[in-house]
């Protein structure tokens, strides 16, 4: 049983779902996830197509209330990227730059730590992901680490996607397990689970040719979770995908998760078409974004927590996403690149009173815990915060 969740659940979640008059073209769900049956690719599919989409997030909830009864959890941390010189060029990504343009940057490690010790007293963790500087093997990054934690042993370090760790295992000469053991040792706590995009090699191609491929995705997260690395996994959505990728890509993290039980945290995010390079890709409506969280919900019956990652969303659809199943909220981080420039209008100022009150608005309780999900406690808001709004297409 992960950390947070209800005792019996399982058994919680029959006796809800056998409250509620169900559709009867929902039974054979409805079934399923009474009897802790995993969802099909067909089911996945179907969930897509099915018109109602009131009824599906009223299904996603009760999951999660069976799981986390009405708790949302979230954690205080700031996000630093530690460079955007990459020698990739994803066609989604508006944040890499070559090396020679005018705004890139790259943080040396001393400028990397002087930057955390002005947040350093207010968060426990530093979220820090980058480009692939061709540079940077296994030493600078071990030596990252490890003055990091030594400065700051408080602050749990999430850091480096899947093909960052790969960048570094091949610059440096060294398998992914020696790579990740050796940042393990210097003080890596976490991997944060970008890049995973949508796990199938004809979409990858198109998307961001030259990352690991679906396999070496979860391979790398297979190797963290054995060297007793937690991961969190996501899902890039709304580029070339079909509905048939999206749910295949779900079930292949499902699958990760039986052999390792690894993953803490599903994080869904749409596509923001600006400034970036897929003229195709439509900007996702607010539906859209509530159907993918609700069917995370039902399709990962093995991942607890499903989180709805703020900077991206904007306020009013995470606050929607947390009645639509999630029971996880990102965005206390003070400083985030990213997203910003991929068009996000979130304010970068986050505090944790101003998070509490979107978690109190979708009628849960906010629950701060700390990275790995093994410490607690209640959250009262104190202030009303200013809301602020991510543009978004208007949908069905
Ligand atoms: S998504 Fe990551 S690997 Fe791809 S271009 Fe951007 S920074 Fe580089």
């Amino acid at each position: 049983m992960a950390d947070g969740e209800a005792p019996n659940w399982q058994s919680t979640l029959s006796d809800l779902l056998s409250q509620d008059k169900w559709p009867e073209d929902l039974s054979h769900i409805v079934d399923k996830l009474s009897q802790n049956i995993a969802l099909s690719l067909e089911d996945g599919k179907y969930l897509f197509d099915y018109r109602n989409l009131d009824i599906i997030g009223h299904l996603a909830a009760i999951v999660k209330r069976a799981r986390f009864e009405n708790k949302v959890f979230f954690n205080v941390n700031v996000h630093i990227n530690q460079t955007n010189i990459c020698t990739l060029a994803c066609k989604f990504c508006a944040f890499r730059r070559g090396r020679r343009a005018e705004d890139a940057y790259q943080m040396e490690v001393e400028d990397y730590i002087e930057d955390l010790r002005k947040y350093s007293e207010h968060v426990d963790e530093v979220h820090s992901v980058g480009g692939l500087h061709p540079e940077w093997g296994i030493e600078h990054y071990a030596d990252l680490f490890s003055k990091t934690r030594k400065e700051f042993p408080h602050v749990h370090i999430k850091a480096l996607t899947a093909v960052e760790v790969k960048h570094v295992a091949k610059l440096s000469g060294l398998s992914i397990h020696d790579t990740l053991a050796r940042l393990k040792d210097s003080g890596l706590g976490s991997l944060p689970g970008g890049g995973a995009e949508i796990l199938d090699d004809e979409v990858r191609e198109v998307i961001c040719r030259g990352k690991e491929s679906s396999e070496e995705y979860l391979e790398i997260h297979r190797t963290a979770h054995r060297l007793g690395i937690p991961t969190n996994c996501t899902m890039l959505y709304g580029t070339i995908e079909s509905i048939e990728h999206r749910v295949m890509h779900m079930i292949k993290l499902r699958e990760l998760q039986n052999e390792t039980s690894g993953f803490q945290c599903f994080v869904p995010y749409p596509f923001l078409p600006d400034d970036s390079r897929l003229p195709d890709a439509q900007l996702a409506t607010g539906t859209e974004v509530l159907r993918v969280i609700a069917i995370s919900r039902l399709m990962l019956n093995n991942i607890p927590h499903i989180k709805a990652y703020r900077m991206n969303l904007g306020d009013e659809i995470s606050e929607l996403a947390l009645q639509f199943g999630a029971d996880d909220i990102d965005g206390t981080v003070q400083k985030e690149s990213i997203m910003h420039l991929a068009g996000s209008t979130a304010p970068l100022d986050h505090d944790k009173a101003k998070l509490a009150k979107i978690v109190s608005n979708s009628g849960s309780i906010p629950i701060q815990r700390n990275t790995t999900y093994s410490s607690f406690v209640e959250f009262v808001p104190p202030t009303i915060p200013e809301r602020r709004s991510l543009r978004m297409a208007v949908g069905d």
